[in-house]
């Protein structure tokens, strides 16, 4: 799991402590094999830089009681089915309330949280007293581990910079840790941590992305993500509140894993300035007719 998928476990963990007043404690079961070959079910606790400083997540048995919740079990995942080529989501909901539902709770807070510490808070203050006062987030590159279907191209994402330089008085700072560098923004490219990025974010007028983890990370802020989002999964799976979507999918949920052809041509197809107007309408500048 990714550290934005962490992060809705997290989110489950405050509903939990919200609830039951105890911590979650994050364990998966894997199999494994006795002395005598027989199958044994084997329980690992499980640490995410996602959980670090979190009150409401044990990461450390320490003799408190909490709720155990399986994070690979099959009823707290969002993968209903899975092969090579395709995922199939649970997709009528949200993760977050689709793991709540396991634990018996209803109508959760759609929202993340992280707990950044001293150390970090201090680090992100240096980084911020570097930048411009007025700034908006940007992210052009989509984590492709599982699959490449949630991205947009480059080149566009190149045009959204130039339209907001041109319409604002804001400057863009590039985050996170893709390999290739927009021109005319700032580079914090693997200056912070991901829980240190949420501090920039925090910082910024607005984030805007393709659907991804930091879009999760948006919703421990103040800060609205303006999130491009494409066939590859459904929006009521992944959609907070606090986010505005511009959904340029025409097909799916189509969960494909390897490239799929109409997710591509979606987002060849798809005008940017409709990414642009709503980045305007976030930041509080006039939308572009
Ligand atoms: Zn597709």
């Amino acid at each position: 799991m990714g550290l934005g998928g962490y992060l809705t476990w997290a989110a489950a963990a405050r509903e939990i402590y919200e609830t039951y007043g105890v911590k979650m404690i994050p364990i998966e079961v894997h199999m494994g094999q006795s002395a005598a070959g027989d199958k044994i079910p084997l329980t690992r606790l499980v640490k995410s830089e996602s959980f670090k400083n979190n009150p409401y997540v044990c990461q450390e048995f320490d003799g408190e009681h909490g709720l155990q919740v399986r994070l690979n079990g099959s009823s707290a995942n969002y993968v209903e089915e899975e092969d090579f080529l395709k995922v199939v989501h649970k997709s009528d909901k949200h993760i977050i309330e689709t793991i709540c539902e396991t634990v018996g709770i209803k109508n959760p807070t759609i929202k993340c949280d992280i707990f950044l510490d001293e150390k970090e808070e201090e680090k992100v203050e240096k980084i911020l007293s570097t930048l411009p006062e007025k700034f908006i987030t940007i992210e052009p590159h989509s984590n492709l581990e599982f699959t490449v279907n949630r991205s947009y191209p480059f080149e566009k994402w190149q045009s959204i910079v130039n339209d907001v330089l041109e319409k604002t008085d804001h400057k863009v700072v590039q985050i996170g840790t893709g390999p290739s560098l927009l021109k005319n923004v700032i580079d914090l490219r693997g200056k912070t941590s991901f829980r240190e990025a949420s501090a920039i974010i925090e910082a910024s007028s607005c984030l805007v992305s393709t659907e991804g983890g930091l879009t999760h990370l948006a919703t421990c802020t103040e800060t609205t993500a303006v999130v491009v989002l494409t066939g590859y999964q459904a929006q009521k799976m992944v959609e907070y509140p606090s986010n505005v979507y511009v959904n340029i999918s025409k097909h799916g949920p189509c969960g494909m894993k390897v490239s799929c052809p109409k997710c591509l041509k979606d987002a060849k197809e798809h005008d940017y300035k409709e990414v642009v107007n709503k980045v305007l309408s976030v930041i509080g500048e006039k939308e572009w007719a």
